[in-house]
């Protein structure tokens, strides 16, 4: 299983994320989940630099641009110079600021080429009940796959993201027979771009209020490959919590 850790920016003090990290690289060391951390990107060169440890870093976002002239950007080679290996694209929060299914094709195609792994985040903001929603995840999906090559789909690990079940409580998140659904409706989708077993192969996650209390059920009774996880991932206790109530 996965558990990736989205700070955000709850985390502002160096000495909290250092903290975190020496949390994260225990639970890394049995190899029995692989733990991401993606702390705000002004910490990352220092908190990964000279990381022999299991675990992994991620940006929780890359720039649309490859470098030159841009004022506060964070390139992807820019995240994996600093000692990034994963990058979080299409993060809702970032869609909510501008980020189109255009930008996240082309950040996506930026972290590809600087060899990092992309979390792809999926998410309808609400459930109509049409099912529309289920269109607007098609949507999502078609057009960041269709650009990539046949072996750079197979990179991506997708996180699927409801935005209605962000931030909030463990019994507002999403059911784990919901979620059991949505994971083989995403997989037909990805049917489509990766052939043969490879959509079954894909790896996928869940987010939205994941915390120790609910995290063990929603890995057990859905397809899901691992987590990623906000609030529940910010303080060392709960941090641990969940990573135990996987095992
Ligand atoms: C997220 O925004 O990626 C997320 C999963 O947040 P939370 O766990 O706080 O709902």
């Amino acid at each position: 299983m996965i558990i990736a850790a989205n700070w955000k920016a709850y985390v502002e003090d160096i000495e909290r994320a250092k903290k975190l990290v020496a949390t994260g690289k225990r639970l890394a060391r049995g190899g029995i989940h692989q733990i991401i951390i993606a702390p705000p990107g002004i910490f990352l060169s220092l908190l990964a630099s000279g990381n022999r440890s299991a675990l992994a870093f991620a940006a929780q976002d890359v720039s649309h641009t490859t470098g030159g002239a841009q004022t506060g950007e964070n390139t992807a080679q820019a995240y994996a110079a600093a000692g990034a290996t994963f990058a979080i694209i299409g993060h809702s929060e970032r869609r909510a600021l501008g980020d189109t299914n255009a930008i996240v094709a082309e950040k996506l195609a930026h972290a590809l080429a600087q060899g990092l792994t992309p979390i792809l985040c999926i998410g309808e903001r609400e459930r109509d009940e049409e099912s529309r929603y289920l269109s607007l995840l098609r949507e999502e999906l078609e057009t960041a796959f269709a650009p990539l090559s046949a072996k750079e789909r197979q990179r991506v690990v997708l996180a699927y993201e409801p935005i209605w079940a962000i931030g909030k409580g463990a019994a507002d998140a999403m059911r784990p027979e919901e979620l059991a659904e949505m994971v083989l409706y995403i997989r037909k989708v990805l049917a489509q771009f990766l052939p043969g077993k490879a959509a079954t192969n894909a790896r996928i996650l869940y987010g939205g209020s994941v915390e120790p209390a609910n995290i063990r059920a929603l890995a057990a009774q859905s397809q899901v490959d691992g987590f990623l996880v906000g609030h529940a991932s910010i303080d060392p206790p709960s941090f641990q919590s969940l990573a135990k109530a996987l095992s």
